[in-house]
């Protein structure tokens, strides 16, 4: 066979394929032995590491070093130099443990020599098992970082100390890895158990990369870069290894993500294999008359994204695409010109939202739209009265109704859509990861009962889901990776930008003037709590006592609500709606208000306790205002000490209005799994890839994988046979891979 020109073979692949020695499957099972099975790990550590999730070999090879202490280098006592982290070696001459009435506890004092000077140690804190560990005589080698002592003598507090032999043989000089581990176990402790689990189990860590890619990538073996990330060897660049960049960390960061991207391109590939609905594409009548009747032009963004849109519906593939973009950058004109398209083909479009309160908002604004253009629009919510219900149920039925918006809860109750063209979902952020996917098979809703059982003839409609929260690149690849992503970059034109400012606590009463001025100007403004009611354990204000106490003070003779999850949704939109009449003027609130409400006569959003709320949170929580003529501004209070990290943070809100750099900046600061809220991360938390630090390599990753589908779309080849054992064994459950393969 002729290199790499046959179609056959994968581009890079010049040997045959040889499988490794060791099964996947019997490598799996060995991975999973519980830790106990570790020499000195009895039933009261392995609970213990359990706490911290590490349950397995696999857990624990995979619990890499947060950090490397150097102690290549030792230094003698006498050239110590305050404020470095640095080792010394020598003997312990002094040892000494006294009560502390004061302190109430222990302290543990020593003294080391080296021959050159004298080092203190001190420990505040003694954990048990040090209390018998150290006697006069000993021999240690200890690192940590120097301070100015008592008198003349400089000191070491809590350093980290190992009992060596009395010769310095050179075996201390180490670069050593430092991990994250239960109170009370000793770092030498856990890197004896790493070694064990490296010395008999990191051949099983087998990542079955196909070797062309391996090699493009310059991949170690997975058991190589085990051992090079948990042992350094002393040749090693501590600069690197710190910085997660040295050759051993990008190789398991990169099988992390090849792995995910993999599930995500073979779920996207089986779905496209489905039979979808080829809408006509070319004329449009119904939109060229929707442009006619709007009151301003589309931006270039929502006429790119319409375009794109459209595109897919053209395909008899099922669409299955998410629709990104800030609050307020015009996604629903986008999803209606969709719902347009299905229409004028003859079929039905339906949209979700996640409330009533949205559902009842988009309707009212898309209806009259609805009735100039022809077409039979219908509201389904929970508190229409049942025979309303049950006669717009029977018109969606028998194809009367063409379009109908509703809340998730309501569809999901059985609307019968003959001839489901389009499901829009709004607001999907909201949901998790497993949520939606449930909503997209919801989507699919049908004659049958059961909406996920449709017969395979039947087309599969096409799905369009929406975010107000935008998220990086990088992470919508993991998210997302599994459809099409359009983004609505820009906002449409005449927006001022919210005005952004921090305030100190002392600085309350500014604030309160600032937000009555708009009151009396005749706008209206939100208050935010991170609580609803008072707490013992967090000494924050709460939007309960908040709401009595600012309704009785600072905006006494102002009419004021109150709005927060505990309340029914009932209650809730009631609330909601008298805000939108304006019968309220100030809304003491928690996050409920985050989403998608409008209300362009808010001008102040005011956000207590800012320092508790990620940034792309506060983004959503601005975008709450600014939505009308009037200059808006956005009022964010801080508590106490907060930290100088926690307020260059807050700075960046008030120079940055685009959602997407916020939103950048957040998962630079926090993480996925903050950044979306618990609810989401579930596939974004990655054992040890950083979505900021590591994009590239996930580019590449993705890049690689959709390549080595479109080789093997099914993963039927046996080059893929190892890859998809693999697979499974990461990602099938949480990715529902069960039915692929
Ligand atoms: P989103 O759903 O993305 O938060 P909306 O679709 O609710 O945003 O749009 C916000 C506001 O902007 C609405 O009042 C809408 O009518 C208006 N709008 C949408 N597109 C444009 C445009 N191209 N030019 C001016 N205003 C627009
Ligand atoms: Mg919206």
């Amino acid at each position: 066979m002729k290199e790499g020109r046959s179609a056959n073979q994968f581009p890079g692949a010049s040997s045959i394929y040889r499988p490794s020695e060791i099964s996947p499957k019997d490598s799996f099972r060995a991975l999973l032995t519980p830790l106990r099975f570790l020499k000195g790990v009895g039933p009261m550590r392995a609970a213990q590491l359990e706490a911290l999730g590490l349950k397995s070999v696999e857990d624990l090879l995979y619990h890499l070093p947060f950090r490397y202490d150097d102690r290549r280098e030792i230094r003698k006592i006498h050239q110590a130099a305050v404020g470095k982290i640095e080792s010394f070696l020598g003997k312990l001459v002094a040892i000494d443990k006294r009560f502390v009435p004061k302190r109430r506890r222990h302290i543990l004092t020593g003294t080391l020599t080296d021959g050159t000077g004298y080092l203190g140690l001190v420990w505040y804190r003694v954990p048990p098992y040090m209390a018998d560990g150290l006697s006069r005589g000993q021999q240690l080698l200890v690192h940590g970082k120097v301070e100015r002592g008592m008198g003349v003598q400089k000191r070491i507090v809590h350093p980290e100390f190992e009992h060596v032999d009395l010769v310095d043989d050179g075996q201390q000089r180490k670069i050593l890895p430092v991990y994250l581990r239960p109170n009370g176990i000793p770092l030498r402790a856990m890197r004896g158990w790493v070694r064990q689990a490296l010395d008999a189990y990191a051949v099983h860590v087998s990542s079955c990369i196909p070797a062309p890619i391996a090699a493009r990538q310059d991949l170690q073996d997975l058991p190589r870069a085990m051992r090079e990330v948990h042992e350094p060897e002393s040749s090693a660049d501590p600069a690197s290894l710190n910085r997660f960049a040295s050759d051993a960390h990008r190789s398991i960061v990169f099988d992390e993500f090849f792995y995910l991207q993999l599930g995500l391109g073979l779920r996207k590939k089986s779905r496209s294999a489905e039979h979808g609905i080829a809408f006509r594409a070319g004329a449009h009548p119904l939109a060229e008359k929707m442009r006619g009747l709007l009151p301003f032009s589309l931006t270039r963004a929502q006429t790119r994204v319409i375009e794109e849109i459209q595109g897919d519906m053209a395909s008899d593939r099922p669409m299955q695409r998410l629709l990104q973009g800030d609050v307020g950058s015009g996604k629903t004109m986008v999803a209606w010109f969709a719902a347009l398209r299905a229409l004028e083909n003859g079929f039905q479009a339906v949209w979700m939202s996640p409330t009533e309160l949205l559902a009842e908002q988009h309707f009212r604004n898309l209806s009259g739209f609805a009735e100039t253009l022809g077409v039979r629009a219908a509201l389904l919510t929970g508190s229409m009265p049942a025979k309303a219900r049950m006669e717009t149920l029977e018109r969606i039925r028998n194809g009367e109704i063409g379009f109908v918006v509703g809340t998730h809860a309501l569809i999901q109750e059985g609307v019968e859509a003959p001839r489901l063209g389009l499901g829009v979902i709004d607001e999907q952020h909201r949901f998790g990861v497993g949520q939606r996917m449930a909503l997209q098979r919801l989507a699919g809703l049908r004659k049958s009962a059961a909406p996920c059982m449709v017969s395979p003839v039947e087309p599969q409609p096409d799905i369009l889901l929406m975010s107000a929260t935008p998220i990086p690149r990088s992470l919508a690849m993991v998210l997302y990776g599994d459809m099409e992503v359009s983004s609505l970059d820009e906002m449409p034109p005449g927006r001022t930008p919210v005005e952004t400012k921090l305030f100190k606590e002392a600085e309350r009463s500014k604030l309160y003037d600032l937000t009555r001025a708009e009151l009396q100007k005749g706008h209206q403004a939100y208050a935010v709590y991170p609580l609803v009611e008072a707490s013992e354990k967090l000494e924050l204000r709460d939007a309960t006592r908040m709401f009595q106490e600012l309704s009785q003070g600072a905006f006494n003779g102002f009419r004021v609500g109150l709005i927060h999850g505990r309340m029914n949704t009932m209650e809730r939109d009631e609330t909601m709606r008298r805000f939108k009449q304006g019968d309220l003027q100030v809304l003491v609130a928690t996050t409920v208000i985050e989403v998608g409400i409008d209300v362009p006569n808010a001008t102040v959003m005011v956000v207590e306790h800012a320092e508790r709320f990620g940034l792309s949170q506060l983004h959503q929580l601005r975008g709450r205002v600014g939505r009308g003529e009037a200059a808006s501004h956005c009022l964010l209070v801080h508590y106490g000490k907060t930290s100088a990290d926690a307020l260059a943070r807050l700075r960046v809100m008030e120079k940055e209005h685009d959602g997407f750099k916020i939103a950048e900046a957040d998962l630079e600061l926090r993480g996925p799994g903050e950044l979306l809220g618990t609810r989401q991360s579930g596939i974004a938390d990655f054992r040890l890839a950083n979505l900021a630090r590591d994009a590239r390599l996930l580019l590449e990753a993705r890049k690689e994988a959709l390549s080595w589908l479109e080789f093997d779309p099914a993963l039927r080849r046996p080059e893929s046979r190892a890859l998809k054992e693999v697979l499974k064994h990461r990602w099938g459950g949480r990715l529902e891979l069960g039915g692929v393969g």
